[in-house]
């Protein structure tokens, strides 16, 4: 009996994974097309001076709308293209899609604003990043000043020795550095000191609950206090409420994105939302 459960047991996880391992390749293949298809889309999330209240620039999200599946998340599909290499392609995909984008609003004549652009731990930590930048900047004409990365603290635990040096030479292009979800790793102050950081970005999860948490509210200020401390400036993400931007503004948070002003948008509306705003 115990046994027979047992093996019962055994077959159904096994079964179990086979779906899940099936679901993945199958995504895979389907992301793969996607791309090569270019039937993804950048969206793009407004930035805002938290005093000024004026848009800054946007974060650009990656979108995957499957034809029969629907809309799937990046926390979905980043991890599997992370899994079988697809990251690399999908990253410079990324940066060349949207500095084209930023180039043609340039073109019409649109006040210059930054585009900041993640990038995996993965893209962070290989060589061929330091080129693909050029060339993106390159084929783009788009100034190394208007483009910003966004690297998590996972992303700097690779190899120290070369993330510091790999930041320097970024740095050196003139392209600008934020440090991803900041508060979630486990990156060292002196660590931090030695790297060319131009924004520290506060993990969503420190100001979904401000004004109700105290807790959050002294992490969020804290890492203010921190970044500036360090000479960085600092972005609030996931501002929802007014709220939550109030108290930013307070604690002398220099920038902020979220819903409370807007979620991330296809490139037109984000660029109609841009122009109806008072300069
Ligand atoms: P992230 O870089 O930390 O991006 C912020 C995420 O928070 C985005 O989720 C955005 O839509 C969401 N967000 C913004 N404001 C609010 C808000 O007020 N409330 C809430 N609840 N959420 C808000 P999204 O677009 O689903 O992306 C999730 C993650 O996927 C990103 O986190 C990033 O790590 C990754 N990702 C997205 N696009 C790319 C990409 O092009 N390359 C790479 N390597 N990763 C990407
Ligand atoms: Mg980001
Ligand atoms: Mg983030
Ligand atoms: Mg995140």
């Amino acid at each position: 009996k115990v046994k027979s459960e047992g093996r019962n047991h055994v077959a159904v996880y096994t079964d179990d994974l086979t779906a899940q391992a099936r679901q993945r390749v199958l995504l895979e293949t389907r992301l793969r097309s996607a791309l090569k298809l270019d039937k993804l889309e950048c969206y793009y999330q407004p930035q805002l001076d938290v005093l000024s209240g004026k848009i800054i620039g946007a974060e650009v999200l990656l979108r995957w709308h499957d034809a029969k599946y629907g809309f799937i998340a990046p926390s979905v599909f980043i991890p599997i293209a992370e899994s079988c290499g697809l990251i690399h392609a999908l990253g410079k995909w990324v940066l060349q899609r949207s500095c084209q984008q930023l180039r043609q609003w340039l073109d019409q004549g649109i006040p210059p604003f930054s585009l900041a652009v993640n990038v995996s731990a993965q893209q962070f930590n290989k060589d061929q990043l330091l080129d693909e930048l050029k060339q993106v900047l390159a084929e783009s004409a788009v100034p190394a000043e208007l483009l910003e990365l966004e690297v998590t603290e996972s992303a700097l635990m690779i190899d120290e020795a070369k993330v510091v040096a790999t930041m320097h030479q970024i740095k050196a292009m003139g392209i600008r550095l934020a440090i991803d979800d900041f508060g979630t790793g486990y990156s060292s102050l002196s660590y931090l000191k030695r790297l060319p950081l131009d924004v520290l970005k506060i993990d969503r999860r420190f100001v979904e609950h401000i004004p109700q948490a105290i807790d959050d509210q002294q992490i969020a200020s804290a890492i203010i206090a921190l970044a500036h401390t360090m000479n960085f400036k600092v972005l609030a993400e996931g501002v929802e409420t007014a709220e939550q931007l109030a108290f930013l503004r307070e604690q002398g948070c220099n920038y902020y994105q979220g819903f409370y002003f807007s979620k991330p948008l296809p490139a037109q509306e984000f660029i109609a939302l841009l122009l109806s705003q008072p300069n």
